[in-house]
């Protein structure tokens, strides 16, 4: 048995944070920043969040002195019982524990979960006009209205921390929208940038799994490799900033050190650069309107010599024409392409599927679905958006069913 934890110590000064996701790749990212800045000295954790992963969301919740350790899985409870037995650390599991979690009033939350499962946390975070530092990106693909009119409506502040919409965030600082003319976001290019068109439906998991130059969660690693995870972010951003579809580029940038480039109406075009390290967008968050030091390192431009740029090809990542079709139709067909997406790398990483054949999944559902309920004219609430993820999900497997050995 765990020595019991000392109570968390007194004072207004600590700012109240929960992380959730936080046995993820985001999550221990943000953990180590914590950490570094004094941990439970400095902040005074409310909840931890995680999945399967029980014993390191244990070992977080101690090092941290969280006050409640929630687990997604319910059949995962027992484990993190005896884990956190004789600390005096709270635990709950499943998803309204997540949101009973999200409901205690904190002043930053990280919204780190993966997927369309860390939606409802994040809305429920919003309602106590928290900050929300959003990674999952998956919420604001399905419902950035709703999402947006929450915070509104509550005086909750979302900070992106996603690199490319960080740096945007950063670029725009004390401009005028209004003087924007568009927003170019960069793109690895991912695993299979310079691999032959033809040998994509060769790819496997493994290989689709190995990101040239970010560490992430397999699931955004498969997407940066096939580009749906761009395509996400294309339609982030103008969820976010609230940019025309027009405004919006991808260009590949093999590199990864130019996130993001603001142009200007006066032809200025700011740039964000940095390295590849997801502590610097989620310290940005943590600590704005502040910059505070970071653990990052520094770019060596002259080592570095020279930056490439490419237009994306359509042929090798049709994922970023859907993201247009999406923005055209709007509505619902955020929440549909990001749960068809969902269930398609399911598909994929199930190997039911080959890899190209994600991007032709989330094509037949998005036709099959805005052909038949008039997806876009649909105002988005809760009941109507996990229908149609629930309905999306179920097109997309039948879809990978069919297309299972093609
Ligand atoms: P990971 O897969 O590394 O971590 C996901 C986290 O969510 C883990 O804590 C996991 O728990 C938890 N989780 C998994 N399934 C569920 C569920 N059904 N309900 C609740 N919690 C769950 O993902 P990443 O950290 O890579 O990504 C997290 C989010 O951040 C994604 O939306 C991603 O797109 C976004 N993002 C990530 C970046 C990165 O560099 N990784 C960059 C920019 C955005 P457990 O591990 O215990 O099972």
């Amino acid at each position: 048995m765990a020595d019991p934890i000392p109570l968390p110590l007194a004072g207004a000064d600590r700012r109240r944070i929960s992380i959730f996701g936080a046995t993820g790749s985001i999550g221990e990212s943000t953990v180590d920043l914590i950490l570094r800045a004094g941990g439970p000295a400095a902040y005074d954790t409310v909840a931890v969040t995680g999945a399967r992963n029980v014993a390191r969301l244990a070992e977080i919740a101690i090092a941290l002195r969280a006050r409640i350790a929630v687990t997604a899985d319910p059949a995962c409870l027992p484990a993190l019982r005896d884990a956190l037995a004789g600390t005096g650390i709270e635990t709950a599991a499943g998803e309204a524990a997540l949101i009973e979690a999200a409901d205690r009033p904190a002043d930053w939350i990280m919204s780190g979960i993966v997927g369309f499962a860390g939606f409802a946390p994040g809305l429920a975070a919003l309602r106590h006009g928290s900050t929300l530092a959003l990674a999952n990106k998956e919420s604001l693909v399905a419902a950035g209205p709703l999402l947006m009119s929450t915070a509104a409506t509550h005086g909750a502040r979302i900070l992106p921390v996603d690199s490319e919409h960080s740096a945007v965030f950063q670029a725009l600082a004390g401009e005028d929208t209004a003087a924007v003319e568009r927003v170019i976001i960069t793109a690895s290019g991912g695993a299979f940038r310079d691999w032959p068109l033809e040998k994509l439906a060769t790819a496997t998991v493994e290989q689709a799994s190995s990101h040239p130059n970010w560490a992430m969660g397999q699931r955004i690693t498969i997407d940066s490799a096939s580009m749906f995870n761009k395509a996400l972010e294309v339609i982030e951003t103008r969820e976010y900033f609230g940019f025309t579809p027009s405004q919006i580029e991808v260009l590949v940038h093999p590199e990864s050190l130019v996130h993001a480039l603001v142009g200007f109406r006066d032809g200025a075009l700011m740039a964000h650069l940095g390295a590849p390290d997801m502590r610097h967008a989620i310290g940005y968050a943590l600590n704005w309107p502040e910059r505070a030091a970071l653990p990052v390192s520094r770019l060596d431009l002259a080592a570095i010599g020279r930056l490439s740029f490419a237009a994306p090809d359509p042929a090798r990542y049709p994922a970023l024409d859907l993201a247009r079709e999406v923005m055209e139709i709007r509505g619902l067909a955020g929440a549909v392409f990001n749960a068809a997406k969902e269930a398609a790398l399911d598909a994929f990483i199930d190997r039911q599927i080959r890899f190209p054949a994600m991007a032709e999944v989330v094509r037949q559902v998005l036709a099959r679905m805005s052909a038949n309920s008039g997806l876009g004219n649909a105002a988005i609430s809760l009941d109507n958006l996990c229908e149609a993820d629930r309905e999306a999900r179920a097109l997309a497997r039948e879809a990978a069913r069919s297309l299972s050995g093609a």
